[in-house]
């Protein structure tokens, strides 16, 4: 099959980008496993919240929020809830986050046991808040994109693990699912197999990791107020949120790991369990089920986003670490401009935060 951009990976990344090229270009994506977002994009807590993460991954996200804003506005049901983040902590941690985060408040103690009276009130001084925060409904913003990308003519394909890229004149030829494709130009969105989709393109990996994190969805002796916010320690060694009912809990774990089908350690749960009922008096008396996926990242932690300098044509969308859902309309907008050479001058400073050339990524 021939066309002018083939995409490797169907996550958000791979996706969210062929909803920016279709229009433009002969699009086609092409992913190993049979369902599309199998891997991390279908395993996260669906939170898109703007003081999280360094300060290109916040503007990003608020570029994302009010893109999704407009997205959800066009579709027949909202994808985008309000769900405040409260970070609890002493008095002397909230105001130091304060300072630094434009989009947090501080709330003293009465105030943060007003906004969630499930806290035990001895665990903590006072909180910082932060309002502009959000849930996605991302099963349904991940079929948004491929509807889009599908209905601008772009084919996504699924059982298509990539095991072969050859540059071949101007551009590539590879093998997917025993099929040849040509492509101008290769999209490497390949998630925690970034490095190895690289090295099969001969180019040079970018030191991308992929680390383990668990989230689990639990049910509580006391009812769960739907609205309430999403909670965590000002360590960030844990967090909790209302779903549906129920809690959904994580141990914010990061540890090393392969690629692959990341499973749940039942130890971590077991003791996240323990300390959330440390803090709340919400009584979690079960599991109902749990997983686990990997977030990948090189060593300063950011997105590796643009042309690979050395291999012409290759394009890098990897690396979100933690924050793929959360920068994935804005992340998709900046790298479809970086393809078509229309990033405006005012981006270009965020862009070479983020470019396969910066230094340090090895
Ligand atoms: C527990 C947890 C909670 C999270 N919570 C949040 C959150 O609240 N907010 C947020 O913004 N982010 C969150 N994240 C991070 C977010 O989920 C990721 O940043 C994002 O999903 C990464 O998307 P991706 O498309 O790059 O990767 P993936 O979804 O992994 O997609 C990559 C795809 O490439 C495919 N692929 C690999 N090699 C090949 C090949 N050779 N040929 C064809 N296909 C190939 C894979 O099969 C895979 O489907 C969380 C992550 C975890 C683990």
């Amino acid at each position: 099959m021939e066309t002018h951009v083939l995409i490797i990976g169907g996550g958000i990344a791979g996706l969210s980008l062929a909803w920016q090229l279709a229009p433009a270009f002969p699009v086609i994506v092409v992913e190993a496993e049979e369902t599309l977002a199998y891997h991390t994009s279908s395993r996260s807590a669906r939170q898109m919240q703007p003081s999280y993460g360094p300060a290109p991954i916040q503007e990003l996200t608020h570029r994302s929020i009010a893109l999704v804003e407009q997205i959800s506005a066009g579709l027949s049901s909202p994808i985008l809830m309000p769900r405040l983040m409260m970070t609890l902590g002493t008095e002397a941690q909230v105001q130091a986050l304060v300072d630094t985060h434009t989009s947090l408040t501080a709330l003293d103690h009465a105030q943060t046991m007003h906004r969630s009276p499930d806290l035990r009130p001895e665990t903590f001084e006072a909180a910082a808040l932060d309002e502009t925060a959000r849930e996605v409904d991302v099963p349904a913003l991940l079929d948004f994109y491929r509807r889009e990308a599908v209905a601008a003519g772009a084919v996504v394909l699924t059982g298509h693990a990539v095991t072969e890229v050859e540059a071949a004149g101007t551009g590539f030829t590879a093998t997917a699912g025993g099929q040849k494709f040509t492509a101008r130009i290769v999209v490497n969105a390949a998630g925690a197999w970034a490095d190895d989709v690289a090295r099969m393109a001969g180019a040079r990996p970018r030191g991308l990791r992929p680390y383990r994190r668990s989230v689990a969805i639990v049910p509580t002796q006391f009812p769960v107020d739907p609205a309430g916010p999403m909670v965590e320690p000002a360590d960030e060694s844990f967090y909790y949120r209302p779903d549906g009912g129920h809690l959904l809990i994580s141990p914010c774990e990061s540890v090393l790991a392969e690629p692959g089908d990341a499973q749940v350690v039942e130890a971590d749960i077991a003791q996240l369990i323990q300390r959330i009922d440390a803090v709340t008096t919400l009584g979690i008396t079960g599991v109902v089920r749990a997983w686990t996926g990997l977030r990948t990242q090189p060593a300063d932690g950011l997105p590796v986003v643009g042309m690979d300098a050395d291999v012409p044509n290759f394009f890098w969308l990897a690396g979100q670490s933690g924050y793929g859902i959360q920068t994935s309309a804005a992340l998709a907008t900046m790298a479809a401009q970086l393809v078509t050479g229309t990033l405006p001058d005012e981006d270009s400073a965020l862009a070479a935060s983020l470019s396969p050339q910066r230094a340090g990524l090895n």
